[in-house]
C-alpha cells in the first residue's frame, strides 16, 4: 500500500471514531468501550399522545318562571317585562288559545265558547298546546309561562314534565278581588270595541270563582317545594317588576351548580 493511501485510511478511521464519540455525547448515552452500539430492531416508540380530557362544567338547568295569580292580577304585563329582561320567550296559554280562536281552528272553536263564559278549557288541550310551544328551540335556555297551571291535574303534568329538568320558579301576584274587578272594568272601557270577549262582569266573576276554586289551592304545594315567590300585585308596575327580578335572580343562583373549590 502506498504511503498516501495509508494516510487517507488513517484519517478516515479517526474521523469515524470522533464522529461516534460526538454522537454518544450528544445522546448523553454512555457507550461501553469496545462495544459497538446495538442497532435497535424497531425505532423507539413515540410517546403516546396524551389527550387532555377537559372536565365538562356542570350544566345549569334552564330556569322556567311560572306566573300565577287571579285574572287581571298583571301576570301578562309582568311576564312580558321579565321576558325582555331575561331574554327568554313568554308563553301565555290565554294568548295561544286566542290565536287558535282567531285562526278559526277546530281547537279554537271549541275553546272560544268556553273562554267566553270564563270557564276553563280542558287540561289536555292546553297542555298539548303548551308543550308544542315550549319544545321549540328558542325555549332551550328557559322560558316564562303565564296562565298555566290552573288546576291540580295541570300542576301534576307540569311537575312531571319540568321538575327534574328545569329550575322551576313560581311567581304569585297577590291582588284583592275588588281591585281585580275595577282593573278589568277599566281595561274593557279603554279597549272599547277591541275588548276581550271575556272581559265582561259575568265572565270576570266566573274567572275569579275558577281561580279561587282550582288555582289558588295549588300555591300551598309550591310553597312547600320552596319554589313560591309571593309578590304584592297592587304596587306600581315597575316596583313589582323590580321585586320579581330580584327574587328570580336569587333562585337562579341558588339553582346554579356548586363551584369547584380552588
Ligand atoms: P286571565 O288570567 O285574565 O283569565 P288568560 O288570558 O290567562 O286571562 O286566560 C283567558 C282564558 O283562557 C281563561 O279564562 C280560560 O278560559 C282559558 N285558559 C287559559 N289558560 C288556561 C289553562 N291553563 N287551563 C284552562 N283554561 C285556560
Amino acid at each position: 500500500m502506498k504511503s498516501t493511501s495509508l494516510m487517507s485510511l488513517l484519517v478516515l478511521c479517526s474521523a469515524l471514531i470522533l464522529g461516534a464519540q460526538a454522537l454518544a455525547d450528544a445522546d448523553n448515552t454512555i457507550m461501553p468501550k469496545n462495544e459497538a452500539p446495538k442497532k435497535l430492531a424497531t425505532p423507539p416508540a413515540k410517546p403516546a399522545a396524551t389527550k387532555t380530557v377537559k372536565a365538562k362544567p356542570a350544566k345549569q338547568k334552564p330556569t322556567v318562571v311560572v306566573f300565577m295569580g287571579a285574572p287581571g292580577s298583571g301576570k301578562g304585563t309582568q311576564a312580558a317585562m321579565l321576558s325582555k329582561k331575561m331574554g327568554v320567550p313568554h308563553i301565555s296559554t290565554g294568548d295561544l288559545l286566542r290565536a287558535e280562536v282567531a285562526k278559526g281552528t277546530a281547537l279554537g272553536k271549541q275553546a272560544g265558547a268556553i273562554m267566553k263564559k270564563g270557564e276553563l278549557v280542558p287540561d289536555e288541550m292546553v297542555l298539548t298546546m303548551l308543550q308544542k310551544r315550549a319544545s321549540q328551540r328558542d325555549c332551550n335556555k328557559g322560558y316564562l309561562i303565564d296562565g298555566f297551571p290552573r288546576t291540580e291535574a295541570q300542576a301534576k303534568m307540569l311537575d312531571m314534565w319540568l321538575k327534574e329538568r328545569t329550575n322551576m320558579v313560581v311567581v304569585n301576584l297577590d291582588v284583592k278581588d275588588n281591585v281585580i274587578m275595577e282593573r278589568i272594568a277599566g281595561r274593557a272601557k279603554e279597549a272599547g270595541d277591541k275588548k276581550r270577549a271575556d272581559d265582561n262582569p259575568e265572565s270576570v266573576k266566573e274567572r275569579l270563582a275558577q281561580y279561587h276554586k282550582n288555582t289558588q289551592p295549588l300555591m300551598a304545594t309550591y310553597e312547600e317545594q320552596k319554589r313560591l315567590i309571593n309578590i304584592d300585585g297592587s304596587e306600581d308596575i315597575d316596583s313589582i317588576h323590580k321585586h320579581i327580578w330580584e327574587e328570580v335572580q336569587k333562585r337562579q343562583s341558588a339553582g346554579a351548580p356548586a363551584k369547584k373549590a380552588g
